[in-house]
This record gives C-alpha cells, sequence and structure tokens, in this order.
C-alpha cells in the first residue's frame, strides 16, 4: 500500500480540481492521499468527499509558507482539524497578505505598462491563496506573455521587477500553529532549501517529521534526509508535490510512500495528549 502526502490542488496554484486529483490517485492505486495546499485548508472538505467516493483514505493536510534566518521554508501541517479557529484566523491573515501581494504585483507591471489588470488574475485564481502561478497564468491568457517561465524570467522571479516579498511567518510559530490544530508538522522538501542547517531548530521548536521522498529529491538526497530523520528521530513523509500537468504529464504517481510511514505519522498522533478543550469551536 502507498500514499502521496504532497497534492495542490485549484484551491492554491495548482490547475486539478479536488476531484480530478482523487480519480488520478485512485487511478495510480493509492491506498492514502493528503491535501496541501499553500496557506489554505480550503480543498479539504470536497477533497475528503471525492477521496471517500473513490475509495482512498483522506488525510488533511496544509504547506505553510514560513522563514528561519530569511531564508523561506515549506511546513506542511498533517491531520490539521480544518476548522480549528486560530489556524483559520492565522492562515487567514496571510491569505489576505497574498491577495495584497497579487494588487501590489500588477501595480508593478502596469508601471511596466503592461496592462493585466488584478481581477482577470483574481477571476483565474477564484481562491483565497492566489500566488505567482495565477499572475504568470493571467499575464499568458492576456497576451502579454508567451508562456509561463517568459512570465517569471521577466517580471515574477525573485529580483525581477514585479517581484514582491511575501509575509511569512516564523517556521516556529507554523509548528506551533499545526500544533495548536492538532495536527503534525513537517518540513517539506529540505532537499530544495538552501541549507540543512534550520532542522536541529526546527526539532528544538517541535518539528515532527522531514519529507525525504520528493519529486526533487536526488536517490542521494533521500537517503541523506532519511539518515537524517533517524538522527533526529523524526516521522518520514513524502508526495509528488504535483500541481497538475507538468511537462505533459501529472506528477501523481511519480512517489509513492510506504504505507507503514502514514501508520507510523498516526501513531505519533495518537500518543500525543489532546488539545485544550477551552480553545474548541
Ligand atoms: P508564490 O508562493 O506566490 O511565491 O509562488 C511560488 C510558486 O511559483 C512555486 O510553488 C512554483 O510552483 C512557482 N514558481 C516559482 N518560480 C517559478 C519559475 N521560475 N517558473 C515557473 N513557476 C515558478
Ligand atoms: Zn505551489
Ligand atoms: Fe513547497
Ligand atoms: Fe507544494
Amino acid at each position: 500500500m502507498f500514499a502521496d502526502l504532497h497534492l495542490h490542488t485549484q484551491f492554491s496554484d495548482g490547475t486539478y480540481t479536488p476531484e480530478e486529483v482523487a480519480t488520478l490517485g485512485q487511478k495510480f492505486g493509492f491506498a492514502a492521499l493528503a491535501l496541501t495546499d499553500h496557506d489554505t485548508v480550503e480543498g479539504c472538505a470536497r477533497m475528503a468527499a471525492a477521496c471517500a467516493a473513490a475509495g482512498i483514505e483522506f488525510i488533511t493536510g496544509t504547506e505553510l509558507t514560513a522563514e528561519h534566518d530569511g531564508n523561506e521554508l515549506h511546513l506542511l501541517g498533517y491531520f490539521v482539524d480544518p476548522l480549528n479557529p486560530r489556524l483559520l484566523v492565522e492562515i487567514g491573515q496571510f491569505q489576505t497578505v497574498r491577495q495584497d501581494r497579487v494588487r501590489e504585483m500588477v501595480s508593478r507591471l502596469n508601471r511596466l505598462n503592461v496592462p493585466l489588470q488584478a481581477d482577470a488574475v483574481f477571476a483565474l485564481a477564484n481562491c483565497r491563496s492566489p500566488g505567482r502561478p495565477h499572475v504568470a497564468r493571467a499575464l499568458v491568457n492576456a497576451g502579454l506573455c508567451r508562456s509561463l517561465d517568459e512570465a517569471f524570467e521577466k517580471y515574477l522571479k525573485k529580483s525581477r521587477p514585479a517581484w514582491v516579498p511575501k509575509k511569512k511567518m516564523s517556521a516556529r510559530e507554523g509548528i506551533a500553529l499545526i500544533h495548536h490544530a492538532g495536527g503534525l508538522a513537517v518540513l517539506a522538501h529540505p532537499g530544495l532549501n538552501r541549507t540543512d542547517e534550520v532542522i536541529p531548530h526546527l526539532v528544538d521548536a517541535g518539528l515532527d517529521g522531514i519529507e525525504c521522498f520528493h519529486t526533487k529529491h536526488s536517490p542521494a538526497a533521500v537517503q541523506h534526509y532519511l539518515r537524517l530523520a533517524e538522527r533526529y528521530r523524526l516521522l518520514v513523509t513524502g508526495g509528488s508535490d504535483c500541481h497538475g500537468l507538468s511537462k505533459g504529464k501529472p506528477l501523481i504517481g511519480t512517489v509513492r510512500l510506504d504505507y507503514r510511514h502514514v501508520e507510523k505519522l498516526k501513531q505519533r498522533l495518537a500518543g500525543r495528549k489532546p488539545t485544550i478543550p477551552s480553545e474548541s469551536p
């Protein structure tokens, strides 16, 4: 039995609906799937229903944008309660920041005489957690760029003229928020981060696991992070980070996490003290 614990949908910057992801998950024979849209849990209810219909176990999740020492890192939160009030308030603030950031990117483009409208981006994104990929798609749809690559290269990449930094929570706050919402905090794709030096700091802040298996991890990187997981007694996760079609094919199906790791996640949760009842809705 296998799982894919890193998937995106239209509720952030993926192109598939939750139903399409569940159907693909069924086609590839997955026993369990987790939805990890950026800074949101908006798609979890639909994904849960679609997975139930497809006979797949669904794990609620999110991918929080955080930072440590000025470096961006992504924290996966698994088994979070998607109705937890504090989670919804805090990610709501980051969603507002993302929406303001889209407006700022559009004003910068307008100053460069690129006549994109913010409403065109919001209509296309149609979710609370818009990002640069939506701006890039809107530029292509409006005929203002030939490709997504061109949009990033000319305008949206870091240090390009329409690049706007994102406000991020500290990694420590992100881990605490995931724990508060009843979840497990996992460092996403550490192989894409600038350095491993952050890992002991995150462990000190209560990190539960690291994503050893990821589309962009080489076999050597996988082995390296499996060893680090053992050294720091961290849980092991993995997923494709599928955002839709990549070079004509979906990434879902390319990373298959042994279901035993999902069982270990559940064992870790079961051994944890319940969250404070007075803070429940
Ligand atoms: P954001 O969270 O709004 O900063 O957008 C980050 C997302 O943009 C990443 O998850 C990637 O999917 C996408 N992205 C970043 N750089 C590029 C690039 N050079 N070309 C295409 N997509 C990119
Ligand atoms: Zn993404
Ligand atoms: Fe990520
Ligand atoms: Fe991701």
